[in-house]
């Protein structure tokens, strides 16, 4: 078959099973799959409704002629077997966030209105795992070479810690080659590394800074900071984003109001460190202890590129390494920041740790390296990515949309080779009452799911005449 056929052959299977498709993706929707720690059992690692959901993926996936495997309720697959044991992947989430405040539709239930599907799960990631699912459906009616076996993957922790992936590769090989459904089209070949650090201070004598907080987590640009400073508050000057008020018994309380962003785009936020930093320093609201700290602070914040600390980098693949100082609290007697940097393939994390030891030794504080992720990159020029892309391509009409990296982290880099691909195409503008994922009134439009359904059939058939072993 050539590639207008299998479309056309795609086509005429979305039309003739559109109901059933929907149906399958309200029946995981209606199960409110969030992680539960604590109604954890055994068969239910997060709780009932990961497992729940799991079970139903799995039951869709049987029925359909797939073998399934429920792997105790941390993870489960199905396969289609091929003429050889070689595996091609697909792998999505069926785990959810919470359903949050702000929604005008029933969360838990799939309401179809104007040609969108609403409900928590329908983009993120229940609706693109149906419709890869009967991809795979597809592609086994079509007459096609199928050296390959397919092996669909349902996940259960994806949102709050990948356990799941771990489990899988604890106890099974990676495919070959696997995509997952859960990101951006056209493909993703790439992820930054990740590199997560703590900056400690000496015990510091007789403070000017009796307390000091800013940042809720390591991994976002901090919109809020405030810090607790021995100083007449009535003396102090005004600044931007500043607030200064009297805390009593001759202290003073500074709050600053940055903008909060993902540490993945840290330019378009302000860090409220930054500008927190910034004042006390301008003020000498520190001693000279504090001060060499607060300036080592303001070093690392006050530049999102590493810049200020000596790791700026960029590459061809990830452009350039970003950092983000996502909070600072003073613990005992000593002050902690803490950094989550973002870094390509041209520098490594020995020289992160390194230029960050040198300022912290300089000034008698501590730097510790918390977490490592080496980078994830597929080139791509890569068959595989090609073939992605080209399927993408051919479906969409669309050449102006290239394949790209990411800073953040989604189920591809756990693997031997792998690659997220769709379905949003975050291009397309959506009428204002569709919301995205994890937001309220989360919804995808049918159009887009048919469009990923087809590119689905078409990229899988081409996989199949790849050597990827
Ligand atoms: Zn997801």
């Amino acid at each position: 078959m050539d590639r207008k056929e299998i479309v056309a052959a795609a086509d005429a299977y979305w039309d003739a099973n559109r109901d059933a498709i929907v149906a399958d993706i309200a029946k995981l929707v209606e199960i409110p799959s969030t992680e539960d720690l604590a109604a954890a059992a055994p068969g239910a690692p997060y709780g009932p409704g990961p497992a729940a959901a799991l079970a139903k993926a799995l039951e869709i996936a049987e029925g359909m002629g797939m073998t399934a495997t429920n792997c105790e309720g941390h993870i489960g697959f199905a396969d289609l077997p091929g003429e050889t044991d070689t595996q091609l992947g697909i792998i999505g989430h069926m785990d959810v966030v919470p359903a949050g405040p702000g929604w005008t539709f029933e969360p838990f239930k799939v309401t179809e209105k104007d040609g969108f599907l609403m409900g928590r799960g329908c983009l993120d990631d229940k609706g693109p795992s149906v419709v890869a699912l009967h991809a795979v459906k597809c592609l086994a009616r079509l007459d096609v070479p199928r050296p390959y076996t397919m092996r669909f993957i349902f996940g259960a922790n994806e949102e709050t810690g990948m356990r799941d992936v771990a489990w899988y590769l604890e106890n099974y090989e990676s495919p070959a080659f696997i995509f997952t459904p859960d990101a951006d089209f056209p493909v993703c070949y790439g992820e930054k590394g990740g590199y997560d650090g703590r900056i400690t201070s000496a015990p510091i004598a007789d403070p000017v800074i009796l307390d000091i907080s800013g940042g809720v987590v390591t991994n976002a640009v901090p919109g809020e900071a405030w810090a607790v400073v021995r100083a007449d508050a009535s003396a102090l000057p005004a600044a931007e984003r500043i607030t200064v008020e009297d805390a009593g018994n001759g202290t003073a309380r500074i709050d600053a109001a940055g903008v909060n962003a993902h540490a993945a785009w840290p330019e378009r936020g302000i860090s409220a460190i930054m500008l927190l930093a910034d004042y006390l320093l301008e003020n000498g609201l520190v001693n000279q202890q504090e001060r060499e700290f607060m300036e080592l602070v303001r070093s690392l914040v006050s530049d999102t590129t590493g810049a200020g600390v000596g790791i700026a980098t960029a590459d061809e693949y990830f452009g350039p390494l970003t950092v983000v100082g996502g909070t600072i609290r003073k613990e005992g007697d000593r002050l902690v920041q803490t950094m989550d940097s973002r870094w390509p393939t041209s520098i490594t994390a020995d020289e992160i740790t390194a230029a960050l030891t040198k300022l912290t030794d300089a000034i008698g504080a501590t730097f510790e390296n918390t977490l490592l992720m080496v980078p994830f990159l597929v080139k791509p020029e890569d068959p595989e990515i090609q073939v992605l892309q080209d399927a993408f391509q051919f479906v969409t009409g669309d050449t102006e949309h290239k394949p790209f990296t990411i800073g953040g982290g989604t189920y591809a880099r756990e693997f031997k080779k792998g690659a997220s691909f769709g379905i949003n195409m975050p291009w397309i503008e959506n009428p204002q009452w569709v919301g995205g994922e994890h937001g309220p009134d989360e919804g995808v439009s049918e159009e887009l799911l048919k469009t990923s359904f087809e590119i689905y059939v078409l990229a899988l058939a081409e996989l199949q005449e790849l050597d990827i072993a």
